[in-house]
């Protein structure tokens, strides 16, 4: 595993000859396959937040097609030329949404990891009823239980889930973002067992430092940016 002093755009030997992209699906498939999975039924969302499209088109020629944004105005003013251009392009949203956002959401992303309280749950429900169409979501989990960081509370996961079934939300699964600076494995694990608890397959978790001990431990998406792009600016 990738020692926690590794800069993000670190990558264990025997990588060297293949590209970003293919080193990155590469380490994929081998952490899956320690793990008695198959590479292929992990998703890898390249994360291309600050990103400008002629950093993200290498990637697309290269075969990938899931990408991920933090901004509903950033993909707003970013994806839809490259979707125009290359319409099998998915695009998920990682970041924190606001409310008033919710709709301008529905209509641009094909999946929306970041579901973590009842007035979202209530915007996208609106939203998803008012254009025709179900996103998928995941709901984001607060699994440190960090005072500054999103996602929902464990302790009102059991309530939000309800009423997500209850607005017949289309939940996928459960996403996190484990406490920087400590191994992520505790969390990872944690996480898959409340997914387990209440009978969700998907599972959001992993990035660019930590994504081969998340397929380990289930991951069904990892949300790679530096690894792949190179460092953000700022
Ligand atoms: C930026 C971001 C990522 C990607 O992080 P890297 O460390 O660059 O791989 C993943 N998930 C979320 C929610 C992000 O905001």
């Amino acid at each position: 595993m990738t020692p926690a002093s590794h800069t993000p755009a670190d990558q264990p030997t025997g990588y060297d000859d293949l590209s970003p992209l293919a080193a990155i699906r590469a380490r994929i498939d081998h952490a899956a396959k320690i793990a008695g999975r198959k590479g292929e039924d992990v998703t890898l969302v390249a994360i291309s937040k600050t990103k400008p499209a002629s950093a993200i088109l290498p990637l697309i020629a290269e075969g990938q097609r899931v990408f991920g944004e933090n901004r509903v105005q950033e993909a707003q003013d970013k994806w839809p030329a490259l979707i125009e251009a290359y319409p099998d392009c998915k695009l998920h949203l990682v970041g924190q949404l606001q409310s008033n956002k919710a709709e301008a959401a529905v209509r641009l992303f094909d999946c929306i990891h970041s579901l973590d309280r009842p007035s979202l749950l209530t915007a996208l429900a609106h939203a998803m009823d008012k254009v025709g169409r179900r996103v998928p979501l995941f709901v984001q989990v607060n699994i440190g239980e960090e005072e500054q960081k999103g996602g929902c509370a464990i302790a009102d996961l059991p309530a939000l889930l309800t009423q997500a079934r209850a607005a017949d939300l289309p939940v996928q699964g459960l996403m996190c973002v484990p406490p920087a600076g400590i191994e992520a494995a505790p969390f990872f694990a944690l996480l898959g067992k409340l997914a387990a608890d209440h009978g969700l397959s998907g599972l959001s978790m992993g990035m660019s430092e930590d994504f081969e001990t998340a397929v380990m431990l289930g991951a069904t998406h990892v949300r790679v940016g530096s690894a792949l792009f190179g460092r953000r600016e700022g």
